[in-house]
């Protein structure tokens, strides 16, 4: 397979120990230091969610195209989507893309981490549409810059594949 991050070497994954949780929910202990998730949202509804310890409540879940688990989203991450999008209307949200990152925030007054979705929407796909992902070892900006400056315009990773297959049928013909 033809990946434009094809010539990267894979990065030492390392093991933390967070990463051998594995709750049912998407945390911060599912992103690497500084990464970034462009998601596209498919669906937002209320959930019971049992927490850590053993306490029920009802939730607004979001879950993602993508394949990443499943979000609660906090009346933080709520407003963030409202802003982005204008939109308050969480049955519109589906389809709509957003970036996750983990961002320290106070609580009971102690830093913890949260996952936060950035105020600005996701680099979408000129070709498909689709929100420009991460590919590998490299950022969605990475894909979205490499992109632009290999074929003119910003691809996500499925179609910049497309785009360097083509490119090489040409180069043998
Ligand atoms: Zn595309």
């Amino acid at each position: 397979m033809i990946c434009v991050c094809r010539d990267i070497s894979r990065r030492n994954k390392k093991m933390h120990w967070k990463k051998l949780f594995n709750p049912n929910y998407l945390g911060a202990y599912a992103f690497e230091t500084g990464e970034e998730k462009p998601v596209t949202i498919s669906s937002i509804k209320e959930e019971e969610v049992t927490s850590t310890e053993g306490k029920k409540e009802n939730c607004l879940v979001c879950t993602f195209k993508e394949p990443e688990k499943p979000l609660i989203l906090n009346k933080t991450n709520c407003k963030t989507i409202e802003k982005l999008y204008n939109e308050p209307d969480i049955d519109q949200w589906p389809g709509k893309g957003i970036i996750l990152y983990v961002a320290k925030v106070k609580a009971f007054g102690e830093l913890t981490d949260a996952v936060r979705i950035r105020s600005v929407k996701p680099f979408l796909c000129s070709a498909c549409g689709g929100i420009i992902t991460g590919c590998k070892n490299k950022t969605h900006a990475e894909i979205y810059e490499l992109t632009r400056k290999k074929y003119g315009k910003a691809l996500c990773p499925a179609c910049a594949t497309k785009a360097a297959q083509k490119e090489e049928k040409k180069d043998t013909h």
